[in-house]
């Protein structure tokens, strides 16, 4: 299944060149709160979705030609956002870090830095490089607490598109990644069952037009399985909870009026804009002590 959300917060079924509408069928009656209908519905059955798509019965449902809805971060509001920082050798390389994963450990962005496809990255300085990192996010299906690498699968919903967009400056990494529209998802969930083996996928990020960044998630070194056996160690993972995976070589500065795009084979295209419009000198920001 390809679940999107879209019209203010509608669950739709991806169904060839339609969305079927499918709030009901899947998130149950009533408003579903901030966190989206399709939060509620990964919760509340703790599904890794197998099969999932066979048991609806869509001939009652309204359609809308995938063309004409206007698509939205198909998880608004994650519980968390757990990211990975160097988990590709070819990133650690062009960053000159002499540590990787292995050494740091996990950490977490906020939840209010998600967007949606089609909105735009807000860059919040004019005089700081603000990067591009295309990524492949795995959703949480089901619990996890000490799960083993080999376990690790049973316990993901789905995939998604992420950019984990960074300011390149000397605060902590939750700060530098946590600015409101930093973290872009969509422009849909793949649920697992499409996806046999997620460490092996081709991963393209282009930015105005140019293609900055190719690999295969075959390169990551924390793999899905990985990632979530460790990260599980070390926190709960509830359903409904965004990891990012990490980003190849090819990070780059993002400008005013840049489209930037990923795309991951199985999964789809996400394409985002940036405005700069707001930027502000970095010195002048709040909190910085005068001397
Ligand atoms: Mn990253």
């Amino acid at each position: 299944m390809r679940l999107a959300l879209f019209d203010k917060g509608r669950l739709g079924l991806v169904d060839g060149d339609d969305l079927v509408d499918v709030t009901e069928q899947l998130a149950g009656p009533g408003t579903p709160g901030p966190a989206g209908a399709l939060h509620r519905y990964i919760e509340t059955t703790e599904t890794t979705a197998r099969g999932g798509a066979a048991r609806l019965d869509l001939s009652g449902c309204a359609r809308v030609p995938l063309a004409e809805a206007a698509l939205e971060a198909p998880l608004p509001r994650p519980g968390k956002i757990v990211g990975a920082p160097v988990n590709y050798l070819d990133h650690q390389a062009e960053m000159e870090y002499t540590t990787s994963i292995a050494e740091l450990g996990v950490f977490l962005k906020a939840n209010s830095s998600v967007i949606g496809p089609g909105r735009d990255i807000v860059l919040p300085y004019t005089d700081k490089r603000t990067d591009q990192e295309g990524e492949l996010g795995v959703v949480i299906g089901r619990t996890a607490r000490h799960v083993g690498a080999d376990d690790a699968l049973d316990h993901v919903f789905g995939y998604t598109c992420l950019l984990d967009i960074t300011v390149r400056s000397g605060e902590d990494r939750s700060t530098r990644k946590s600015f409101d529209t930093f973290t872009p998802i969509g422009p849909w969930i793949v649920t697992a069952d499409e996806i046999p083996d997620p460490d092996r996928l081709d991963l393209r990020c282009e930015v105005g037009g140019a293609t900055r960044q190719r690999t295969s998630t075959a390169d990551l070194i924390f793999g899905v399985r990985e990632l979530i056996a460790y990260t599980s160690s070390v926190m709960t993972l509830h359903p409904g909870d965004v990891i990012a995976t990490g980003t190849p070589a090819g990070v780059g500065p993002l400008d005013h009026g840049d489209r930037v795009v990923v795309e991951i084979e199985r999964i789809g295209r996400l394409e985002v804009g940036v405005d700069g419009s707001r930027a502000t000198p970095y010195d002048q920001r709040p909190g910085r002590r005068s001397r």
